[in-house]
């Protein structure tokens, strides 16, 4: 593997003291470059993981916010996803510089193994999961990570130890996520499959607006070849104005009986081939996944099943597709049944930080005829507006229980369409919302908003209701916990 990104032994300035900057700067130390290491807070850079990367004789650099740094320095340079542009080159996006790199970016230009991308405002950590799962039930062996769990840079990093040290490689295929942050500035990016599961609003606290956020993600269909296939969203417009500017093959996952192009359709407990060169259908009925458009992600990730088989020459075999749709168990955090108690189940949605994933929370939802579902939403505000929601509401909601920083824009753009109350902490709002719903009903926490005004992220924000629904489960006896994604059953 030869890098031309990285000289042997010259410096490469790393941005960014996360994940992404660490496993980028332990592959630069093993590609032979010296990581320099910068974030607006130098401390990033402490503690025992750094260790690997200090013993390669990285320096770190402080005393100067990360903007000067990046904007001098004439060698490479490798971006975290989470520093945002307008910090360093005062533009929501930045333009393409020469020496400048995405970490995500740069590991796909060194990996020498098919790529299957996801992208999407939402879905694409439950698709990636799938996807690495049902290809390991057709015999594959998946790297998965990207913008999900592990860096990029370190699946690269596995591949190239196990060479070195004559072994066998541990990933025929990354199965990687990919977010607007690390595709907004792409120059180059060839992965065998793109999912582009959906777009909606979202980080509209980063993005100067919606058309910049959609075009951080749809740009990308400008850079493919021939050699790429990407997977639309029929319900979605954009392939419209977009197919005509790729060179990529395009495929389509559809709910109507027809669709634009070849691809599949979900249908009553099925998903059905259409167009494609060998017809199939599929049983979804021992899915367990329900809401949060779960089934459209399950679409997208049996296509990418069929067409990466049919690539690599496995025979595409439908009872193996299917045992592999029975035993996914889903993601913690999304749409995850806690525990019932009292009649009254309660679901984990904490990912849920946008509209969109309520929108789509709700509407996965069976319809009773009548509002069955106590939401508890709220967190810090990202720039849409909450309006979308309010048929939904209307169709499912009983009672809003909103907490956190945007409970005042939340209570002036909803409050006329469902009854809402406040509460101080999500404690509390379990409290509220176990007292206001009746046996047979659901208390979901989907809000709509990030959780960093009280919380360090979505999964401690999900762990505190988890706590709280444990609690009320010591008091009046729940019925078992469940850690899968919640279930029809
Ligand atoms: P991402 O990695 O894109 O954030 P996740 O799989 O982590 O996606 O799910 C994020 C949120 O979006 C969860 O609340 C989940 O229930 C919801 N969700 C999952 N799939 C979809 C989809 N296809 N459309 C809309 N919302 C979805």
């Amino acid at each position: 593997m030869k890098d031309s990104f990285i000289q042997q032994g010259a410096e490469v300035l790393i941005v960014g003291g996360g994940r992404s900057g660490l496993h980028a700067a332990l592959l630069a130390g093993e590609l032979g470059g010296k990581p320099v290491l910068v974030d607006d807070d130098p401390s990033a850079f402490e503690g025992p993981r750094w260790e690997a990367v200090m013993a390669l004789g990285a320096r770190v650099m402080t005393g100067v916010r990360i903007g000067p740094w990046i904007r001098s320095w004439k060698g490479p340079v490798i971006m975290s996803p989470g520093v945002p542009p307008i910090s360093w080159c005062g533009q929501a996006v930045a333009p393409p510089f020469s020496n400048i790199r995405g970490e995500l970016e740069w590991a796909a230009s060194l990996w020498e193994r098919p790529i299957v991308a996801i992208a999407g405002t939402n879905g694409k950590s439950t698709t990636t999961a799938l996807v690495a799962h049902l290809l390991k039930n057709a015999g594959f062996s998946p790297f998965v990570g990207g913008n999900f769990g592990t860096p990029f840079s370190e699946g690269v990093r596995l591949m190239r130890r196990s060479r070195q040290e004559g072994q066998t490689e541990p990933f025929d295929v990354g199965v990687i996520e990919v977010s607007s942050f690390q595709t907004e500035s792409m120059q180059s990016f060839s992965p065998e499959i793109y999912l582009l599961l959906n777009i909606t609003p979202d980080h509209l606290d980063r993005y100067d607006s919606l058309p910049q956020y959609r075009m951080a993600k749809l740009h990308l269909a400008t850079l493919f070849s021939p050699s790429t296939t990407i997977v639309w969203n029929s319900a979605q417009e954009d392939w419209r104005e977009w197919i005509s500017r790729t060179k990529a093959h395009s495929v389509f996952v559809g709910s109507d009986r027809e669709l634009p192009g070849p691809g599949i359709i979900i249908g009553e407990g099925t998903l059905r081939s259409e167009g494609l060169e060998e017809p199939f259908s599929v049983s979804t009925r021992n899915y367990p996944l329900i809401g949060g458009g779960n089934l459209q992600n399950l679409a997208f990730s049996v296509l990418a099943t069929v067409l990466f088989c049919k690539k690599h020459h496995r025979p595409l075999d439908i009872t193996e597709i299917e045992e592999g749709i029975a035993s996914f168990s889903g993601l913690p955090h999304r749409m995850e049944r806690v525990n019932t108690v009292r009649g009254v189940t309660f679901v984990n949605d904490s990912k849920a930080t946008n509209v969109g994933a309520v929108e789509a929370a709700l509407s996965g939802l069976p319809e009773t005829g009548h509002p069955h579902v106590v939401l508890i939403m709220g967190g810090r505000d990202k720039g849409g507006s909450y309006r979308p929601l309010i048929p939904w509401l209307k169709k499912h909601v009983r009672e809003v229980v909103v907490i956190g920083e945007a409970r005042e824009k939340i209570r002036e753009e909803l409050g006329g369409a469902v009854p809402m109350e406040e509460a101080q902490d999500l404690f509390e709002a379990v409290a509220r919302a176990f007292s206001v719903a009746d046996s047979g009903e659901m208390v979901l926490l989907s809000p709509a908003c990030s959780s960093y005004d009280m919380f360090h992220g979505y999964e401690e924000r999900g762990e505190r209701f988890r706590e709280a629904v444990r609690r009320l489960s010591a008091k009046f006896g729940g019925e078992g916990r469940s850690h899968g994604a919640a279930t029809s059953h």
